[in-house]
């Protein structure tokens, strides 16, 4: 199954590809995980891609399209992959097509999560990140056990510097700007599959099963 979830940040794209990418056994591919974690080391690529992440502004077409076709050559790709945050540009995704098509492999399906502006800003201003293996928390509705630490490695958490206020509005208004017409361009190509973020963890995931049961992968 080759899959891309669409939505604003704070959809819940990220809490449901962890899910499925362990029920189908295929990597998740989250664009902003990768660059987060080349910030963290510190590399050429972090330090640059870090200077647009802090203002939650996108970044360069042509540096996440590198990353996500040279990601997609890996070999756990084979049996399928889930896109997190990417496409997020018209350019993104004609690249990603022709890349591709190249490859003899197409999309099997794209599912919007069409989410509300509250829902979005509540999710992700309340959210909390490991330091030091990436699980997401929320500080409301998907509160860790021990106050303040990871359930799954006991890393602390922490805020992201891009889920504080001023910088979210930015984040919302840029997907607004720049990534909500693909909810179009999918339409048009006949893959789209649309859903409620503004839904629970588990109801956004009896969705997802939903709308699975009714297609057959490849
Ligand atoms: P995310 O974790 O998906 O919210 O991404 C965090 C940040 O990483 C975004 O605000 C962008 O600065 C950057 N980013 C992630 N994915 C992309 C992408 N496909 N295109 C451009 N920038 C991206």
């Amino acid at each position: 199954m080759r899959l891309i979830l669409l939505g604003p940040p704070g959809a819940g794209k990220g809490t449901q590809a962890v899910v499925l990418s362990n029920n189908f056994k295929i990597p998740h591919i989250s664009t902003g995980d990768i660059l987060r974690e080349a910030v963290k080391k510190g590399s050429k690529l972090g330090l640059k891609a870090k200077l647009y992440m802090d203002k939650g502004e996108l970044v360069p077409d042509e540096v996440v399209v590198a990353i996500v076709v040279n990601r997609l050559k890996e070999e756990d790709t084979k049996n399928g992959f889930i896109l997190d945050g990417f496409p997020r540009t018209e350019v993104q995704a004609r690249k990603l097509d022709e890349s591709l098509y190249k490859s003899g492999i197409n999309i099997d399906m794209v599912v919007y999560f069409e989410t509300s502006d509250e829902v979005s800003i509540a999710r992700l201003s309340g959210r909390r990140v490991c330091k030091e293996c990436g699980a997401n928390y929320h500080v409301k509705n998907m509160p860790p056990k021990k106050d303040g630490f990871c359930d799954k490695c006991g890393g602390a958490l922490y805020q992201r510097d891009d889920d504080k206020e001023a910088t979210i509005k930015n984040r919302l208004a840029i997907y607004k700007s720049q990534t909500a017409s693909l909810v179009d361009y999918y339409k048009r190509k006949n893959l789209l599959q649309t859903l409620s973020g503004d839904l629970d963890v588990d109801e956004v995931f009896a969705e997802l099963q939903t709308i699975f049961s009714k297609k057959k992968f490849s």
